[in-house]
């Protein structure tokens, strides 16, 4: 799935939940893929979707940070992410590893559809959609409706952190 919509859907499910993680949970719903890219500079060769998408690790590391230790909320966070990057590579044909001791692949929803097949957007807009829904429903004074773009810049550093507050709640 393309780093966009894997931003998106963590994005704005993090949203919901807690508005402040969202920068660290878009983090993390890349990170299985430029895990990759650092171990392949660290002169590593990894397959792609191989050890790094493996669908325990992350929720295993999801867990543990919810449940027993974390760093302001961040570290689960970040794992939360990384476990629903691994689901939504999960819709793909190629799948992922379900766990380190298998090579059985793992499926959601039958793994219909290939990496920026349209398909894919409309998932991502549907789970935006569904967010913002679930943010008015439980009266969310929360929600960032298009955080995505703020969180995102904000951690490029492009804007200054009093800067993304000031505009998280924008609808652009
Ligand atoms: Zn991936």
């Amino acid at each position: 799935m393309k780093w966009l919509n894997h931003t998106l859907i963590a994005g704005a499910v993090c949203a919901v939940i807690s508005p402040p993680h969202v920068a660290a949970c878009v983090a993390g719903a890349t990170a299985p893929d430029w895990f990759e890219y650092i171990a392949k500079l660290a002169g590593r060769h990894i397959k792609h979707r191989g050890p790094t998408h493996v669908f325990t690790h992350w929720l295993l590391a999801a867990v543990a940070f919810t449940f027993i230790w974390d760093y302001h909320g961040l570290l689960a966070a970040f794992a939360w992410g990384g476990v629903s990057h691994i689901l939504t590579d999960a819709m793909t044909v190629s799948g992922v590893p379900f766990s380190p001791y298998s090579d059985r692949r793992f499926h959601l929803f039958g793994g219909r559809f290939r990496t920026g097949d349209p398909i894919e957007y409309a998932i991502a807009a549907g789970v935006v959609v569904a967010c913002i829904a679930v943010g008015h429903i439980t009266g969310g004074g929360g929600f960032a409706p298009f955080f995505y773009d703020w969180g995102g810049l904000y951690q490029q550093g492009l804007i200054d952190g009093a800067e993304w507050k000031a505009n998280r709640f924008r609808l652009i």
